[in-house]
């Protein structure tokens, strides 16, 4: 039977079945077999009814003696009891729900049964509770059930031990006659790989408990395989495209270094010179930055785009938020003026003649650099010939967003674009590697000189006050504060109750300075007033929802108040602590958290109070919240893992990365003869995420 069959045709599966097993996610035969075990139970020995342990798990084997109905003290229940005894001693089993007619016709004295559970003591007597309870019609038959180590699942409503077992057994048999292993014997023998049938056999029903994790492993390695053999392809497929390449800036580069008022760092020249690289051969780049906020990833990216511009090319930067895109566009396109380069900013609230004229412009090349908000990926958007893009914060856009605006490049005039993903939510590297596994590199892991670490303590309800001292003290000193609340979706309005409450609370706090509120309703004008003075200093303390989460860089403000830290995570936390530090002054970040917080939340803080860099504190995300939740949206458009957990197979990942990306190299189109059940299968596992691999 073919793998994709509907589990319908698995014997003792009826639609009533097929119903059940759907609410588990288990339609086709396939699903069934990777459906694993959460657990295994020794039942390889039984023991003798006298060695039976109270309080241990047990397995073992007696003749039925004696079956009573028992009232229950309420009266209106019964339990069911059964003696069980062997040569050595007897134990009571008892039900306490149970379908009386069943037990009746089922069990019958003198029968032999095989039972297993948890064996405790009542008045004096061995008892077991509802035991896993089989009758052996041959005992010199084997059974699914008993006699052998006995794979555990985990249950639903209507869908019982047995009954999955026996489903997932007919699924072996009928599963593993046409089933053919799709990795190349070479790859087995290296990696020490099972061979496919065995592995689903061992990890189901192992004949030990030493296959068990190899034959997990196997399976673990198949389903990293077939991601990086994908992502490999399309990583492949990109250098096939054409594009022009472009070599370092001669002119532009050194005039806008000269307008820096600082030094590049180490970090920041490498990344550059690692893009440059890309950008000189002819087919498209596609690289992400990684780096710690206030890295600088900006100029890198801007210095990097210059020898597209220099040759006449237009460059896009889109950012998450329309204040970071306002942002770039008000300190960069000042200092591109200044070289010859003309920019604009496109974002979702502008007047509609103002608008048609701006397409016009941005079509037609008079713009040659576009910042702006995903309203850059939409149709009306043409460039005359976009040569790179830039994508801020990646971790907040989808992949799909991220290939629609490479696709704005696609113009008969030059080829592909070039392609630079920057993120400050720094990963792991093995889920870097999954999740941006068609992407090259570049990691920023300096900051630049004289950025001192930022202060921070979680800062309780009655040490309010005293904070507020502080406060005052720093603004004395000319320095700024942000006040952030957070914003729940469904209580939107309630949030922005609260934030505009404070506001008018720290006016009257702060009666020497000037206090205002952002947040996301706003309409644009008013957000970019209210950040323009804020960036001028002519507002002290900005109380904001959070708007002002990502990106922002006001290197004056060194006060970060954050109002019920206990409902950010991590990843937001360090990146509202990364909008203070950003200058050489001493910064510091308040959290203020309620008594109420989960045990939870106290880790996170105190994961804040602890590190300042982002590498360690999205370790420590990592384990509070596990892979799955870690990677959120980052994750969509790779799906899930049915075996694998990215965070504990991580040297499987390696080795499967290495070894698909290996094979690509030698058989980039997979057609040598070796490959012929591979390439069947990996057409069948991406076949809904194939426009993936072609969109590369
Ligand atoms: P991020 O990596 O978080 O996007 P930004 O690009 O916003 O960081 O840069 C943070 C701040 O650091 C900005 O004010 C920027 O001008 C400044 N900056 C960038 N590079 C350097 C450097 N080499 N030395 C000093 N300051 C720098
Ligand atoms: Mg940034």
């Amino acid at each position: 039977m073919e793998l994709e069959s509907s589990i319908q045709y698995v014997k003792g599966v009826g639609p009533h079945l097929a119903r059940i097993l759907g609410q588990k996610n288990i339609t086709t035969l396939e699903d069934a077999l990777y459906f694993l075990p959460r657990s295994y139970e020794d039942r390889q020995n039984f023991k003798k009814i006298k060695d039976l342990k109270p309080g241990e798990r047990e397995t073992s084997f007696g003749v039925i003696r004696r079956v009573s109905l028992v009232p229950m003290r309420s009266r209106k229940r019964q339990m069911f009891i059964m003696t069980l005894a062997d040569a050595s001693g007897v134990i009571q089993a008892k039900w306490f729900r149970f379908n009386e007619q069943y037990m009746h016709t089922r069990y019958k004295i003198g029968m032999q049964v095989v039972f297993t559970g948890e064996v405790k003591i009542f008045q004096y007597q061995k008892e077991i509770t509802h035991p896993d309870i089989e009758v052996i019609d041959d005992p010199t038959k084997g059974s699914l059930h008993f006699g052998r180590i006995v794979p555990i699942y985990s249950q639903t409503e209507g869908l019982y031990q047995k009954t999955i077992r026996k489903i997932v057994h007919n699924a072996l048999t009928v599963g593993m006659n046409d089933l053919e292993d799709p990795i190349p014997p070479s790859i087995r023998e290296r990696q020490k790989l099972l061979d496919l049938k065995k592995s689903f056999q061992e990890v189901h029903y192992p004949t030990s408990f030493a296959w068990i994790d190899q034959a997990r492993k196997r399976l673990v390695f198949d389903e990293f395989f077939f991601l990086e053999l994908g992502l490999a392809l399309r990583k492949k497929s990109q250098t096939r495209e054409k594009t022009t390449p472009f070599q370092p800036s001669q002119k532009l580069k050194p005039e806008f270094l000269k307008q820096l008022p600082f030094e590049l760092t180490q970090a920041q020249k490498n990344a550059i010179s690692e893009i440059e690289t890309d950008l000189g051969r002819p087919y498209p780049m596609s690289r992400l930055l990684q780096g710690d906020v206030g890295s600088g990833k900006t100029v890198v990216a801007v210095l990097s785009s210059l020898s597209v511009l220099e040759h006449g090319r237009q460059i896009a930067m889109m950012a998450p938020t329309e204040i970071l895109a306002e942002q770039h566009f008000h300190n960069l396109a000042p200092l591109l003026l200044k070289i010859g380069i003309r920019a604009c900013l496109l974002k979702s609230e502008i007047k509609k003649s103002d608008k048609s004229k701006l397409l016009q412009e941005i079509k037609t090349g008079v713009f040659q650099c576009v910042f702006g908000t995903h309203a850059i990926i939409q149709s009306e958007v043409q460039f005359k010939n976009l040569g790179f893009v830039i994508i801020d914060e990646q971790h907040r856009f989808g992949v799909e967003q991220r290939l629609q605006l490479k696709k704005k490049g696609e113009t008969p005039a030059g080829g592909a674009p070039h392609l630079l993903v920057m993120t400050a939510t720094p990963i792991p590297r093995t889920l870097a590697l999954t999740v941006y596994g068609d992407l090259d590199l570049s990691v920023m892991d300096e900051l630049p000189q004289g950025r001192k670490p930022i202060h921070t303590k979680v800062v309780l309800e009655s040490q309010r006050l005293k904070l507020y001292d502080f406060m005052k003290k720093e603004l004395a000193q000319k320095k700024q504060a942000y006040v952030v609340y957070p914003l729940i979706e469904e209580s939107e309005k309630i949030d922005l109750k609260d934030a505009t409450q404070m506001t008018e609370h720290l006016k009257t706090i702060f009666k020497d300075f000037r206090v205002e509120l952002i947040h996301g309703r706003m309409k644009s004008d008013e957000k970019n007033k209210i950040m323009q003075a804020f960036q001028r200093n002519k507002i002290q303390v900005l109380v904001s929802t959070t708007v002002i989460e990502v990106g922002i860089d006001v290197p004056n403000s060194t006060i970060m108040v954050v109002e019920h830290a206990e409902r950010f995570g991590l990843s937001q936390l360090h990146q509202l602590r990364g909008r203070v530090g950003r200058g050489t002054d001493k910064s510091y970040c308040f959290l203020l958290a309620h008594f109420n917080s989960t045990e939870e939340s106290r880790e996170r803080l105190k994961a804040m109070e602890t590190f300042q860099s982002g590498f360690k504190i999205a370790e420590v995300d990592l384990q509070l919240r596990g892979p799955g939740e870690f990677l959120g949206k980052l994750q969509s458009g790779l799906g899930g893992f049915r075996v694998a957990n990215i965070a504990t197979d991580a040297h499987v990942l390696l080795e499967a990365r290495k070894e698909a990306f290996q094979l690509v190299e030698k058989d980039p189109a997979i057609t040598d003869p070796e490959h012929a059940v591979l390439k069947t299968a990996l057409k069948r596992r991406w076949q809904d995420k194939l426009n993936l691999i072609a969109a590369g």
